[in-house]
């Protein structure tokens, strides 16, 4: 019923002033020990609560820029979308990297490589 097209203009109001004294004096006596419980690990950036320092750096990177890539099929991030792909082999079962010398195929081209150095070793 009132007039609300610029509330942007209420901002300093003067009633605001004798409230927010009564509200501080109320508040100040359990502020400190409030929600130090559980998640005490605080983002700097939003100070958003975290039950520990891993999931805080996890969470900051929406923050800081840096991408997160989260497996979908394990709790596993990476910052790069090609760590990724390649982590996401050990569910999806893909190999890619075949021996030359006999019917094994592996997940990572290092793995065939020890695979060939310990089977196929002609050196
Ligand atoms: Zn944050
Ligand atoms: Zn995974
Ligand atoms: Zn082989």
């Amino acid at each position: 019923m009132g007039p609300s097209d610029s509330h942007g203009r209420v901002l300093f109001n003067q009633v605001l002033n004798s409230n927010d004294r009564t509200r501080a004096q109320a508040q100040g006596g359990g502020a400190t020990s409030g929600n130090s419980k559980e998640k005490r690990f605080l983002c700097m950036f939003c100070n958003k609560g975290f039950s520990c320092t891993q999931k805080v750096e996890i969470h900051q990177r929406v923050h800081t820029g840096v991408k997160s890539f989260s497996c979908t099929q394990c709790h596993m991030h990476f910052a790069q979308a090609g760590d990724l792909k390649r982590h996401q082999r050990v569910h999806t079962g893909e190999r890619p990297f075949a021996c030359m010398h006999c019917e094994k195929r592996f997940s990572e081209r290092s793995y065939l490589r020890i695979h060939q150095q310990k089977k196929h070793s002609t050196l």
